[in-house]
């Protein structure tokens, strides 16, 4: 097929003409026109992706640990998924630590901001400050559990609890025998299956989809007045720019130096078949809308099996962010850089032990990642107001981020599947030069 009949390069082209009409219409003044006739077709899309969010999970979740045949298999497969989870999460931390301390971005923020920062609606911050320290220490492991399947299924920010439902669901279906547990697993294969073909039709409109979302975020972000954008951005292009290193490293070295030392996948074989998937979370910012897209492109285009995906990436959607995380410690002590706040070797211990629960227990839908921060400062004792300095140019980390946070769910499956000998199409499993020139399927082929 030829290259611009691909999905990701019409994608990618979407993208840019996105980007491209987005600027110009900012300094057109067609703000409320895109609004009113481009920004529908964006947010079409998002739903479209969202809908099956769900079930998907659900069904994935269920056939996923119902297929792992028994409890030992899952207490394997599950502790390693976790083990692996939390440990990339805790080296993106660290990573986001040491280079927002040597790079220092907070020592850019010019006066008048940090000024008009704390001075800004202090009523609406102090109310959201004074929740966050509300809640107790253990209420993320209560949030946890849902005490209604509908109300649970009704929001796609409480994946968790449909997780926790999936998971119970799952290991009570192992537990029965047989003749009983079989219907109940055909209908969620079933559901699966479904799922997986309704993304199929929805990929067909992502370029449309994706040109919608990119130019309705560069013209919210720009106004109708692109040159106090540049301005802001200015003061804030540092900052931003130690946030996008940080997940750079996190893709190109970590996830990267783990492929390597534990799979035998190709590096290039790796980012070209996940890049599809990587450029519809750049554009809807949601882990949980790019899920479908994700296992789609770990099954067919790495050759992890469906018993590794089904299980390893709505989970990873869902409670593995490691993108948020680094994003969520650079933003911290940038925002104490900026207000002056001097932040000790204990705070920034503290930082990592939050972030990493913070990063679990934020839903995987856009700006999640700006809300659990307030958290995050609140216990460290920066004032939340800080975030109104980072609120401006927090959308386009947040396509980074969750393009980051995806990336790290399928390095994950990879490994895993690799472990479990279940990398199906990467034939000899020793053999990377070979596996690098795999033939690599597109989605809609
Ligand atoms: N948008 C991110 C995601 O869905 C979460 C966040 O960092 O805001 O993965």
């Amino acid at each position: 097929m030829p290259w611009y009949r691909q999905p990701h390069w019409r994608i990618l082209l979407a993208l840019a003409l996105g980007l491209l009409y987005g600027v110009v219409a900012a300094y057109a003044g067609w703000g409320a026109f895109t609004a009113a006739w481009i920004a529908p077709f964006g947010t079409i899309f998002l739903r479209l992706l969202l809908l099956v969010a769900v079930p998907l999970v659900l069904a994935s979740l269920i056939t996923g640990i119902a297929s792992l045949s028994d409890l030992n298999k899952l207490s394997r497969i599950g502790g390693k998924t976790i083990a692996i989870y939390l440990g990339t999460t805790l080296v993106a931390l660290l990573i986001g630590l040491v280079i927002v301390n040597l790079l220092n971005p907070g020592a850019m923020v010019p006066d008048n901001l940090r000024q008009e920062t704390l001075q800004g609606d202090v009523a609406e911050r102090e109310e959201m400050a004074a929740e966050a320290r509300e809640r107790g220490p253990l209420q993320p492991l209560v949030d946890m559990v849902p005490d209604n399947i509908v109300g649970a299924a009704s929001d796609n920010r409480r994946m968790l609890n449909i997780v926790f439902l999936a998971f119970l669901f799952g290991v009570a279906l192992m537990l029965i025998p047989k003749e009983q547990s079989a219907p109940m697993l055909g209908l969620f294969e079933s559901l699966n299956a479904v799922i997986i073909k309704i993304v199929e039709l929805v990929l067909l409109f992502a370029p449309i989809g994706v040109f919608g979302l990119i130019a309705d975020t560069v013209t919210g972000v720009a106004g109708d007045s692109p040159e106090d954008v540049l301005q802001l951005l200015g003061a804030l292009g540092f900052y931003c720019l130690v946030v996008l290193i940080g997940l750079a490293i996190q893709m190109f070295v970590t996830y990267s130096l783990l492929l390597r030392l534990f799979t035998p996948l190709g590096l290039r074989q790796f980012f070209r078949g996940i890049v599809q998937a990587q450029l519809v979370a750049f554009s809807t910012s949601s882990s949980a809308a790019t899920l479908p897209v994700t296992m789609k492109s770990a099954q067919k285009n790495l050759g992890i099996s469906e018993e590794v995906a089904s299980f390893v990436l709505p989970l990873g959607a869902t409670i593995n962010m490691d993108g948020t995380a680094l994003y969520q410690a650079v933003a911290a002590v940038f925002i104490a850089q900026a207000l002056g706040i001097p932040l000790d070797l204990t705070a920034q211990l503290s930082i990592v032990f939050l972030a990493l629960l913070a990063s679990i227990g934020t839903a995987a839908v856009p700006s999640a990642g700006l809300v659990m921060l307030i958290v995050i400062l609140e216990s460290i004792g920066v004032p939340a107001a800080g975030i109104a300095l980072i609120l401006g140019v927090d959308r386009p980390l947040d396509m980074a981020r969750t393009a980051t946070n995806i990336t790290g769910d399928v390095t994950v499956a990879a490994i895993v599947a690799a472990s479990e000998g279940s990398l199906a199409c990467v034939g000899a499993a020793t053999d990377r030069g070979r596996a690098a020139e795999a033939p690599s399927v597109t989605l809609d082929s």
